[in-house]
């Protein structure tokens, strides 16, 4: 059996065939949900480093003492508070993160510092394989930024191994220790990475399957709903236009009673992408139920509203059905005025809509 490249690419990465846009979403998506861990991860870290300095208190050489107390009672808890700090600030994301890639740097260079100053040392060579694990299993890096902020430490341990009094067999466990540590930790990164992206592709597919109405693709009641409210609190709040139009099709029963039910899902479909077509991409259109539809026109006035349904009127109008051909719609037009919530905006749209169908149908009426 061979393998598919297809399936060894998105093996690898499940967002590999997916657009920039997406991939960008998955950047934000994965800064926002790694900010508490991070947080959290600096302050015990920092703590972990402030009980270090008690331990160096009573325990280290009198040679580094001092030394031990400035590195780990004060430069590295004081870095890693002030990267719990930056989490709070939305708009310091990057240098936050710059300063999470580097912290572990510094911390690899304040325990080879202290190691190469103490006879027996043996005790405090783990904290540098630690520090890798904790660059990528822990710190809430990505993978990318994990490596690059491991592969500095690994370099800078090694640079400095001839400074340590090591015996050759000594020698050689450190560096499969370190090796140990380095391809255990990447490992553990990429499964985190892959399961984030999981989690991340998933959590949009049932937002989407949430959100979406089955037959048309359109927005479904619950989300348009939503809309409804959302653009009703700004409209409130920013004193900003909003209108809203109820579109209908005129005698639809009869497309079902005459060609059969699939044909009328034909139609629903076809009507739907001629609606989507018309309005502009900050507008939302939703199936309100059965053969309803309802456009939501942010900072848009009762006039200009419509305008846009008359527009639509008359594509749809224009429009050839597979089967039926020609087939009209009514639209009932309302646009928010002070005091209205989401439901008393949009029965006015709908007795509006009842104006038009009294008045003959294939028409557009407003209150
Ligand atoms: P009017 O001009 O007054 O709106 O007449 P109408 O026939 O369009 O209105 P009515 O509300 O009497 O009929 C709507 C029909 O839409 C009834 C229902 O069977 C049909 N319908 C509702 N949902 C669907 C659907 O998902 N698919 C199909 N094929 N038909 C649907
Ligand atoms: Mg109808
Ligand atoms: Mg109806």
């Amino acid at each position: 059996m061979s393998i598919d490249k297809k399936d060894v690419a998105l093996y690898l990465d499940p967002l590999y065939f997916e657009d920039k846009g997406v991939k960008e979403k998955f950047h934000q998506w994965y800064g926002a949900s790694k900010i508490v861990q991070i947080r959290a991860i600096t302050i015990l870290t920092a703590f972990l480093y402030i009980i270090y300095a008690q331990i160096d208190n009573a325990a280290a050489p009198s040679a580094v003492k001092s030394v031990m107390t400035i590195l780990h009672l004060y430069v590295l808890p004081c870095s890693l508070f002030l990267i719990a700090g930056l989490t709070f600030f939305g708009g310091l994301y990057r240098p936050m993160i710059f300063l999470l890639s580097m912290a572990p740097v510094g911390a690899a260079v304040a325990s080879i510092f202290i190691i190469t100053r103490l006879d027996d040392f043996t005790i405090y060579l783990p904290e540098l394989y630690l520090i890798i694990i904790w660059v990528f299993a822990i710190s809430g890096l990505r993978l990318m930024y994990a490596a690059v902020s491991a592969s500095v430490v690994i370099f800078i341990v090694l640079a400095s191994s001839n400074a340590f009094a090591f015996p050759v067999n000594f020698l050689f466990m450190h560096f499969l220790w370190l090796v140990s540590a380095f391809s255990f930790g990447v490992l553990s990164a990429f499964v985190i990475e892959k399961s984030n992206k999981l989690n991340f592709l998933n959590e949009r597919n049932l937002e989407s399957l949430a959100t979406t109405d089955k037959l048309t693709g359109l927005n479904n009641r619950m989300k348009i709903e939503n809309d409804v409210d959302e653009e009703v609190e700004r409209a409130m709040r920013y004193n900003r236009g909003l209108s809203v139009i109820v579109l209908d099709v005129d005698d639809f029963k009869q497309v079902n009673d005459e060609y059969g039910h699939h044909v009328g899902d034909v139609v629903l479909r076809e009507l739907a992408a001629v609606v989507q077509a018309g309005i502009r991409k900050v507008d939302s259109v939703g199936r309100w139920g059965g053969e309803e539809f309802i456009i939501v026109l942010s900072e848009t006035s009762l006039n200009e509203a419509k305008q846009v349904a008359e527009q639509i009127r008359v594509k749809i109008e224009n429009y050839e059905f597979t089967v039926v051909k020609h087939k009209t719609s009514s639209f009932g037009v309302a646009e928010y005025i002070q005091g209205d919530n989401s439901q008393s905006i949009i029965n006015r749209a709908d007795k509006a809509l009842y104006k038009a169908k009294e008045l003959g149908r294939n028409q557009t009426q407003s209150l």
